[in-house]
């Protein structure tokens, strides 16, 4: 089989153009990442850069074969700059014009003076570039995106295909511009470069709407108000935990809850601003005076949660102390404005057997409720075989049925018997 150069440079300059216009189009429909805009802009370089290899080739001109090469460096630098970006690190146009014009520069001066040591010259910055693009994509820690794998391993094959024709160029050199055409090799060399370009766009989309929908999940799992786990996280969270609750045998599940006391009042009395600030105190308290191994989350208005999973109850009612006392000392004074914010805790451990996760949360519920009732800024505490000191009413189910926040008026209309001692097992 003999593959014509000829009409694969029209092949690749075609197919190239069309990737670099689909990329430019895409990005321009949303314009939320560059990684694709830059993708598209890059490709649409590469592919002048392969017209003006093989107009030169035609008509015989080594500066305009040098130039040809130059853009296909270029459009390498700039896909390296875009992976750079995408991992959150600075553009800098000079870092990525270094490149093309050292190629030029090195060509003029006479270091890559014929068209063999160009190519080899350009393969080479090419290849280092596409491998530091790959370098690139391994950046990114905590971000688990599935599709970096595959685009650091197209690059990496891209970088070391350009390495390895090397050979190829030194073993069958091909002298001269205007020879390029009866080399044997080229034509299958520009081929797979294609089809390597091709996987990578596809790759490149892949990569860009994966972390769009990550961001997304984690938009809508997230309070914009304090950065923590909304209630639908932290329920996530729980149900998932309490699946494996059989491994936390001696050392239970706890659920913490917590309310901020007379916060209407704090609101009333210095404004809603300061109100939210008190939440983001009470926010970071929680994150300061909890260890990793717990999740903490806001359920909604004032009311916070933490799930402490392998942890004893009475280790647990430690923390919730821990909480309660850093939160008062820190909300005593705010801006010289005497706040006095402080949060009543409920805790509660499930038993051994099994864990209902709603059952746990309706069972701190009762605790929180019985600090309320105990005059607030305290811990209550119920073990696993306590009973609950108050009736339940319809709305309780609210923990555990529907999932929505519990307002205002359904604490209010509970109906308390009384608070009963806490049990710090
Ligand atoms: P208690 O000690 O019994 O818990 O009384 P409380 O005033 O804290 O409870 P109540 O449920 O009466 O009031 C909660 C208030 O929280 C009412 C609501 O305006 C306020 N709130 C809810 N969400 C936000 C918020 O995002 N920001 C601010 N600033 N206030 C909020
Ligand atoms: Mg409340
Ligand atoms: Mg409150």
């Amino acid at each position: 089989m003999t593959l014509d150069l000829p009409t694969i440079s029209v092949v690749t300059f075609s197919a190239t153009t069309v990737l670099g216009l689909v990329l430019c189009f895409v990005w321009w429909q949303e314009r939320s990442s560059p990684l694709i805009g830059w993708w598209g802009v890059a490709q649409l370089v590469m592919a002048s850069g392969i017209a003006f290899a093989a107009a030169a080739s035609f008509a015989s001109s080594a500066p305009l074969s040098a130039f040809g090469q130059a853009l296909m460096v270029f459009s390498a630098a700039i896909m390296w700059m875009a992976a750079r970006e995408f991992e959150g690190r600075s553009l800098n146009p000079l870092l990525v014009a270094i490149w093309p014009c050292g190629f030029v520069i090195a060509s003029a001066v006479g270091i890559a003076a014929t068209f063999d040591q160009r190519l080899i010259l350009a393969s080479t910055l090419l290849a280092i570039l596409f491998l530091m693009a790959a370098a690139e994509f391994t950046r990114r820690e905590g971000e688990r995106l599935v599709s970096r794998w595959p685009a650091i391993l197209l690059l990496v094959l891209m970088g070391v295909g350009y390495l390895a024709w090397m050979p190829l160029a030194l073993t069958m050199p091909i002298h001269e511009t205007s020879l390029v055409y009866a080399s044997r090799w080229m034509p299958t060399v520009v081929l797979i470069a294609l089809l390597g370009r091709i996987a990578l766009a596809f790759v490149v989309l892949a990569i860009v709407k994966e972390r769009q929908e990550m961001r997304q999940r984690l938009f809508a799992l997230t309070d914009p108000l304090t950065g923590l786990p909304n209630r639908r996280a932290l329920f996530e969270v729980a149900e998932a935990v309490a699946a494996h609750s059989q491994e936390f045998k001696g050392a239970p599940i706890c659920v913490m809850l917590f309310d901020l006391d007379h916060f209407k009042k704090i609101n009333d009395t210095y404004g809603h601003r300061l109100g939210d600030r008190v939440l983001q105190l009470f926010s970071k308290t929680l994150i300061d005076e909890l260890d990793s191994g717990s999740t903490v989350g806001r359920l909604g208005g004032e009311e916070f949660a933490a799930i402490l999973p392998g942890t004893k109850l009475s280790t647990a009612a430690t923390k919730a102390e821990g909480v309660r006392a850093a939160f008062a000392r820190a909300a005593s004074f705010i801006d010289g404005l005497p706040v006095g914010g402080t949060v009543s805790v409920g805790v509660a451990a499930h038993d051994d057997i099994s864990c209902d996760i709603g059952a746990l949360f309706h069972r701190a519920d009762g605790a929180l409720y019985a600090a309320k009732q105990a005059g607030r800024n305290r811990v209550e505490v119920i073990g696993p075989n306590e009973a609950l000191q108050y009736e339940e009413t319809e709305l309780d189910s609210a923990w555990y049925g529907e999932r929505g926040p519990l307002s205002p008026a359904q604490h209010a209309t509970r109906r308390y018997r009384g608070s009963g001692p806490a049990d710090a097992a």
